[in-house]
């Protein structure tokens, strides 16, 4: 790379070093006055850096060790037993047979739910619910959250958040990475939204509280033919196939704890993707989770009854305090972690291992939104977190 011109001869020598060093960016032929100009540069660079890294960062739940005698206490008043037994499961020991056709539960269903209508189109923070298919919501609380485009599944459909408040605390919440196998926990989502939409109010004014409600909406697709919101009526006899996302993969065993390609469900051999993170719903999660540094992560699933606590493999302290302040106030039995079968490549024991707090809420059934217990647990826990 020459040329008659000397500037660009500089330049040819740049990048001709650059390409010997590989990764590493070493002008090596750049003029000292570039390299006295990089250094001030790198030097001010450093000043800002050192002064984010001293930023307040958002609150971790408090754990002094009082907060642990309730944890224990929880889980020993659990009927099932004195040693965090394995929580019994709801579903067939055997793979769910075609043919059965679950029982829709509308008790805690509003009949007059109408699926959200959103923009599938931008991945700019877009006003939600639109004030033209807003009836089932109050007008005056447009306002009060935001609804974005966070990424996009395999099949290219957007994963979407819900954002309310600006505080300094970050809380997140996120159904359906189980897909359309756990649709209830979509709804769910979906009608905590719809409650604090109501009555934003109830947000702690330091906190930011983001929903996702569909973290496998191919999965929830798949089962209910609708890509956003949906009705108990949408869901097809059959759910298991929606439990994994379009490439077969279960997003719940593609996290970088303890993964294996070859996982496990019940007894069901199910898979893990191909590597840790391989699939796009995944990475989506972890690149929008991560930099915000939680004050806690909760993924709904359904359906062992229960809330369990992160861990990889060991249980997060921090996590099992929070686990006990959701499952106090929802009523749900407090386990240290999941011990009927072994789970590897969890989202939530993956963030244990960022040391972000995550707890893993199972709702009774497959069908019924366990609502009130869960405003109950998701309203403990936002007052948990925020400030005095
Ligand atoms: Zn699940």
């Amino acid at each position: 790379m020459t040329t008659d011109n000397p500037k660009l001869n500089k330049l040819g020598t740049f990048f001709v070093a650059e390409q010997q060093s590989g990764t590493v960016w070493r002008p090596a032929a750049a003029p000292v006055k570039v390299l006295r100009f990089a250094m001030l540069f790198q030097g001010v660079l450093l000043l800002i850096l050192s002064a984010c890294a001293t930023a307040p960062q958002p609150a971790l739940p408090t754990l002094a060790p009082t907060a642990v005698p309730p944890a224990i206490a929880t889980v020993a008043t659990n009927p099932s037993a004195s040693a965090l037994p394995p929580p019994t499961l709801t579903v067939p020991a055997t793979a769910v047979p075609p043919t059965e056709t679950p029982v829709i539960n509308l008790e805690n269903v509003a009949p007059t739910a109408v699926p959200t209508a959103i923009s599938m189109a931008t991945d700019t923070a877009v006003p939600s619910p639109s004030p033209e298919t807003s009836s089932a919501f109050p007008t005056t609380a447009v306002s009060s959250s935001s609804l974005s485009v966070i990424g996009n599944s395999v099949q290219g459909r957007p994963i979407l958040n819900y954002q309310f408040g600006n505080g300094l605390t970050q809380v997140i919440f996120v159904g359906g990475i189980h897909g359309g196998y756990e649709w209830n926990t979509i709804l769910l989502a979906y009608e905590i939204i719809d409650h604090y939409t109501t009555n934003p109010q109830l947000i702690p004014s330091d906190l930011t509280v983001h929903i996702i409600p569909s973290a496998n909406p191919d999965g929830q697709y798949l089962v209910t033919n609708q890509s956003e919101r949906f009705l108990p009526s949408d869901v097809a006899a059959d759910t298991v196939p929606g439990r994994f996302n379009a490439n077969n993969v279960d997003l719940n065993r593609n996290w970088d704890c303890q993964w294996q390609p070859t996982a496990v469900w019940r007894d069901v051999t199910v898979s893990g993707g191909p590597r840790p993170f391989s699939e796009p719903e995944s990475i989506v999660l972890r690149d929008f989770i991560l930099p915000k540094d939680p004050a806690i992560v909760v993924f709904w699933h359904s359906a062992a009854n229960g809330v369990f606590a992160a861990g990889c493999p060991d249980t997060h302290a921090p996590s099992l305090a929070l686990a006990n302040v959701y499952g106090q106030a929802a009523n749900y039995p407090v386990y240290e972690r999941f011990t009927s079968y072994e789970i590897t490549g969890d989202a939530g024991d993956w963030l244990a291992t960022q040391n972000i707090p995550s707890i893993s809420v199972e709702l009774q059934n497959h069908q019924s939104l366990d609502l009130s217990q869960n405003l109950n647990g998701v309203q403990a826990t936002l007052d948990y977190l925020a400030g005095p």
